[in-house]
């Protein structure tokens, strides 16, 4: 006879089988078949029977691409659960090994099949579900088991003996190597394990790439260029002068267009002409140089360059466990419907903002590796960044929190908290990743209440620089605003940048020790001499005649607000002088190779 029970399904692992990569294209492929998984979880749920019930995540088909979490919770009926959970968890493993459809040398068949068997670490628990009985109770006990089959069940340790390790993971053997049928899909002496190779070479066609780096670092210089029919003129010939599937973005830069990074790019120097390629890429240029300077002139719009560094964005649900266990809702709420309801909206959120981030074109630009409604991982290029950032967190609270009214208690506000790196286009990736990563930990540490941006500038020269800080103030208004307007000040050569370097170099002088107390007495304390002497620098940094009063009323305005906000956050004077210089780098990117 059928019975009801509750069904919890998990894929892993995640984090690192994502972030392990050596690419964007392997940061994107990773999300999207871990994503595919859990799809194929729900889609076997309901294939079993139609009156079976997906509680999250969000279950929907919109015709695009939709990042599932790892995780689903169900209400399935079955005569047998232990037949049905063995059976869902073996089409997941199906689903992950046909995704690996290469020739492979009979020799390394075993290997490679144990390598993709033992990667994937799956595990369902159910509990019988009493319609009748609280929902949120069952809900717990579900939790608890799967909480005690993950302890249980201990891992058994992979042997694979000598020999290479794989180049993206650094953990499993590397067993494929460069030969002619994927020849673009690795490097000289690139070798890659199974399970890393499957994301290299995940829909790895002309359609679908996902860009890289330079891409994004270029994004709207390149916007500027296929905007003008000439330019693009140019460049779809420059474009041309590759063979297929050879082109990528980083050719743009004068200074890759040498002979060994065509080399390390598998370009086959036969049949390409290095000077051709080097002339035309110089009439790009020039030509893009001079409209945009036109461009600059008319319209008095930011200058249009070549930027080298992007942004990689990662942010986080503050307490998306609680809200999942229904700790923030009112007693009163049918909690199951409230889950629902959260997952819903998420979901909606996640739409919103694949459909809305894009790298053409659009008001929010950057290029999306997956966006699951309370977790987000992307690129962003510098321009926009301040804008887009904004913009998510706002439309975050519109979308979600201000709608779970009905739901949750009165004073709670679902947030969440961000991790930014800025790096140069050629910075290892995994290093890029792993600092988005430590300033998302930073943000949510920064205080009790979460709600936190934390932004890493990590320059060609080794020189880092952090800041961390609570999205909004007391009065609701949000802090990256100032931001933007120091970057837009100095990237329009409005002021120099001297009085930030000078208050930096004053206070490193004063004491270094004094700028990392915490204390907010600290920032209270030397409040007057510090403003007072930026107030000096700036009226020195202002570099233009026309209204200058006023400019300069501004801008010591926005740094007194700067630092009475950052006081308010119990911040410190490095977190602030930090704050200033990221504003000035994000206006005046450094020209470095
Ligand atoms: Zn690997």
């Amino acid at each position: 006879m059928n019975k009801k029970y509750l069904f919890l399904y998990t894929v892993g692992p995640v984090q690192s089988y994502i972030e392990q990569s050596r690419k964007t294209h392997d940061l994107y492929a990773g999300s999207r078949i871990l994503s595919e998984l859990t799809e194929c979880v729900i889609e076997e749920i309901i294939k079993k029977n139609g009156a079976n019930e997906i509680v999250f995540p969000y279950y929907r088909k919109n015709g695009g691409e939709i990042s599932y979490p790892n995780r689903c919770v169900s209400i399935v009926e079955t005569d047998d659960i232990n037949n049905f959970g063995e059976y869902i968890d073996s089409k997941v493993k199906q689903s992950f090994s046909s995704k690996l459809n290469l020739t492979i040398s009979s020799d390394k068949e075993a290997i490679c099949k144990r390598q993709v068997e033992q990667h994937l670490k799956t595990f369902w628990s159910a509990v019988l579900y009493d319609e009748k009985r609280n929902y949120k109770e069952q809900y717990f006990n579900l939790e608890k088991t799967m909480g005690s089959i993950k302890n249980i069940r201990a891992f058994e340790q992979i042997d694979e003996g000598i020999g290479k390790r794989c180049n993206m993971c650094g953990e499993q053997r590397a067993v494929i190597f460069k030969d002619s049928r994927n020849k673009y899909l690795l490097k000289n002496n690139e070798g890659l394990c199974t399970v890393c190779y499957l994301k290299r070479a995940y829909l790895k066609n002309e359609k679908n790439i996902f860009p890289c780096t330079a891409s994004v670092s270029l994004a709207n210089w390149l916007e500027f260029i296929k905007n003008d029919e000439e330019l693009d003129k140019i460049y779809k010939q420059y474009i041309n002068l590759f063979p297929k599937n050879s082109y990528n973005e980083q050719f743009l830069y004068r200074h890759n267009i040498t002979k060994s990074i065509f080399k390390n790019e598998n370009i086959d120097l036969k049949y390409i002409k290095l000077n051709k390629i080097k002339n035309k890429l110089e009439t790009l240029l020039r030509e893009t140089q001079k409209r945009a300077k036109i461009n600059e002139d008319n319209l008095k719009c930011t200058p249009i360059r070549q930027r080298k560094y992007y942004a990689l964005v990662a942010f986080d649900g503050d307490s998306m466990g609680k809200w999942i266990a229904g700790e923030y809702f009112r007693k009163d709420v049918d909690f199951k419907q409230a889950q629902k309801t959260i997952s819903k909206y998420l979901g909606e959120y996640a739409d919103w903002v694949k459909a809305n981030l894009k790298i053409t074109n659009q008001s929010l630009f950057g290029s999306v590796v997956y966006a699951g409604g309370e977790d987000f991982l992307g690129f962003m290029p510098l321009e926009n960044l301040l804008d887009t950032l904004k913009e998510l967190r706002k439309q975050f609270k519109i979308m979600i929190s201000d709608k779970l009214i009905d739901f949750k208690e009165e004073n709670k506000e679902f947030t969440f908290s961000a991790g930014v790196c800025i790096a140069h286009y050629k910075t290892p990736l995994s290093h890029v990743i792993s600092s988005a990563r430590k300033m998302e930990k930073n943000a949510k540490k920064n205080s009790d209440n979460k709600d936190a941006i934390a932004i890493s500038v990590i320059k060609r020269s080794g020189e880092i620089n952090n800041s961390v800080f609570r999205w909004r103030n007391s009065e609701g208004k949000y802090l990256l605003d100032d931001m933007k307007f120091i970057k837009e000040q100095i990237g329009s050569e409005v002021f120099s940048d001297t009085f930030i370097r000078k208050i930096d170099r004053e206070l490193y002088d004063m004491s270094y020790g004094l700028k990392k107390e915490k204390e907010k007495k600290t920032m209270r304390k030397y409040k007057n001499m510090i403003i007072s002497e930026l107030n000096r620098l700036i009226d020195r940094s202002c570099l233009v005649e026309e209204k200058k009063l006023e400019i300069i009323t501004d801008m010591k305005n926005t740094i007194s607000n700067i630092y009475n906000n950052l006081e308010e956050q119990d911040s410190n004077l490095e977190n602030f002088v930090s704050y200033l210089k990221i504003a000035e780098f994000l206006g005046r990117e450094p020209n470095e190779d």
